[in-house]
């Protein structure tokens, strides 16, 4: 469970007739939108702005999942902001980052910029305006009110925080036990000397088992195919030694982010390059916790190159000493349907359950399930090419935060907010009301496709909802190329007078 964190004083509530302004607009308060925030006081003091958000509180994903074990599965070194240093293992809880969060809130006097339970629901750009008119449902009244906005800066994350993904098996119904999606972990659930199957072998399921393992009689992963873990100590050796020198908190944040950043373009780069010696280097490190009698080639070693999907970090094994134990075991093979007692396999093999957790990822959420128009017309991102991953074709004045997979989500935020910033200034020197990125004519004949490269990397949802998603060009400025190693120079190299953004 999160550890409550205090705000300061709640920010007004308004009378739902009345229609504020402001010049930016911030959706979300998880990690992406109190940096917006943050980056807006100190870059742009002399631009009003408000967060939006429908939860009951910031943190986003860190507020929403509640399982059992819930962490973090990058370092928060480069988790964490760049402007706040971390000061703890680099693993790290859920009620960890939220009062990392609440510390850059209450520092930073961002409260009285957030309204909570406010549920953005429809967006609609005024070209004679220059100005975005955004409703939003007050979930304690369920009253709609109004707000108008030069700029809208969608911090929203990139799934549905009120449903995640569950695939329809045959026979769910017929379960006598119950099922549960850590999306929705209940607070009522016991798992004390019960059996449980996690479907799923994602980060989730390698945080969650490790987690409920002592206490359930058994638990069960079972897992259509494999996934790369790596393995490791929660902690920081660099890290610990400056602290032994008492350097400053400051300069260990900068030196400790660069060190990782380092070592990762490095296993990155190595992925592509041998991913034959990466992935045996991986599985060595399961091997090492699970010993010789595992079956590592059927339940560990997966089908595809390291890094085509999130590597999920295990700290000091936890999960593989579950395995060894005895109170975990891993099961491959494909769900035929539920039976009344559990699952039944497609391979005749048949799971006992008293709960079946579904860990099997999210539903995307396309920039907030808000229905967007454009001067009237209704918006499909579909239809549009993305600039950088961080605007889009025929969308004025809106800039999207989409993270990183291959690194900390968080580099991005900061990233995109120095360029939302630096575009707002640019904006506001050249007198201009509107920016939208267009095609130039060098673009015209550009081939498009679809918002990311499967052969890149392709999780489940990603795949399910890229049909939603902008598209991609064949040139750096038209596509999101989760390559933080080259995004970390070029955006600040961004030329705001290029023809691919047009002002009025
Ligand atoms: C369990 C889990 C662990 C993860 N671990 C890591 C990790 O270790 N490292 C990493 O890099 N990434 C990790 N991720 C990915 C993670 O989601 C992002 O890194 C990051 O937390 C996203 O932050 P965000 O603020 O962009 O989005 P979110 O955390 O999704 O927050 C978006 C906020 O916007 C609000 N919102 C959305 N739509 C609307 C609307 N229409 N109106 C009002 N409010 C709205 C939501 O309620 C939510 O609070 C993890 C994801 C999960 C699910």
């Amino acid at each position: 469970m999160n550890a409550p964190v205090t705000l300061a004083e709640p920010a007004p509530r308004v009378a739902a007739s009345t229609v504020e302004h402001f010049d930016v607009l911030i959706v979300g308060a998880g990690i992406s939108g109190i940096g917006a925030g943050y980056h807006l006081t100190q870059q742009c003091p002399d631009h009003s702005f408000v967060i939006l958000e429908s939860l009951d509180s910031f943190g986003g994903t860190w507020l929403t999942h509640r399982y059992p074990g819930i962490r973090s599965d990058s370092d928060l070194y480069t988790f964490g902001y760049r402007f706040k240093p971390w000061v703890g293992p680099p693993i790290a809880t859920a009620a960890e980052i939220r009062s990392y969060m609440g510390e850059v809130i209450a520092e930073n006097d961002l409260a009285r910029h957030i309204r909570y339970r406010h549920q953005i629901v429809a967006a609609s750009w005024s070209s004679e305006d220059s100005r975005w008119t955004i409703e939003a449902r007050r979930l304690d009244g369920g009253d709609t009110v109004r707000f108008t906005a030069n700029f809208l800066w969608m911090c929203q994350g990139y799934y549905r925080h009120a449903e995640g993904y569950t695939p329809n098996w045959p026979g769910m119904a017929d379960f006598k036990g119950r099922i549960v999606h850590p999306q929705k972990w209940p607070d009522d659930l016991d798992i004390r000397d019960k059996a449980v199957v996690v479907i799923g072998s994602g980060a989730t399921a390698a945080t969650l088992i490790p987690a409920i393992a002592a206490e359930s009689r058994h638990v069960t992963m079972v897992q259509r195919s494999p996934t790369y873990f790596i393995t490791g100590r929660n902690a920081n050796e660099l890290a610990d030694l400056l602290r032994t020198l008492q350097i400053d908190e400051t300069w260990i944040h900068e030196i400790v982010r660069r060190k990782v950043l380092y070592d990762q373009a490095a296993f990155t780069r190595r992925s592509f390059s041998e991913p034959e010696v990466v992935k045996q280097e991986l599985l060595s490190g399961v091997r090492a916790y699970l010993g010789p009698d595992v079956d590592l080639e059927t339940h560990f070693t997966p089908r595809y190159r390291p890094w085509r999907q999130r590597i999920a970090f295990i700290p000091d094994g936890d999960l593989f000493r579950a395995v060894k134990s005895g109170k975990a075991s891993v099961v491959t093979g494909e769900i035929e349907c539920f039976t009344a007692d559990g699952l039944r396999l497609k391979s005749g093999e048949e799971l006992k359950a008293d709960i079946i957790v579904s860990a099997t990822g999210f539903n995307l959420n396309v920039l907030g399930d808000i229905a967007f128009t454009i001067d009237g017309k209704p918006l499909d991102f579909a239809n549009t090419v993305t600039y950088r991953g961080t605007m889009f074709t025929g969308v004025p004045n809106m800039a999207w935060v989409f993270g990183y997979f291959r690194a900390s989500w968080t580099l991005r935020a900061d990233l995109v907010a120095d360029f939302v910033c630096a575009l707002l200034k640019h904006m506001k020197a050249k007198g201009a009301r509107s920016v939208v990125p267009a095609l130039r004519d060098e673009d015209k004949d550009m081939a498009l496709s679809s918002f990311i490269d499967p052969e890149n990397f392709n999780p489940g949802y990603l795949m399910r909802g890229m049909h939603l998603l902008p598209r991609r060009g064949d040139k750096p400025e038209w596509q999101h190329n989760q390559d933080y190693w080259a995004e970390k120079d070029e955006f600040p190299a961004i030329d705001f007078d290029d023809p691919a953004f047009v002002y009025r």
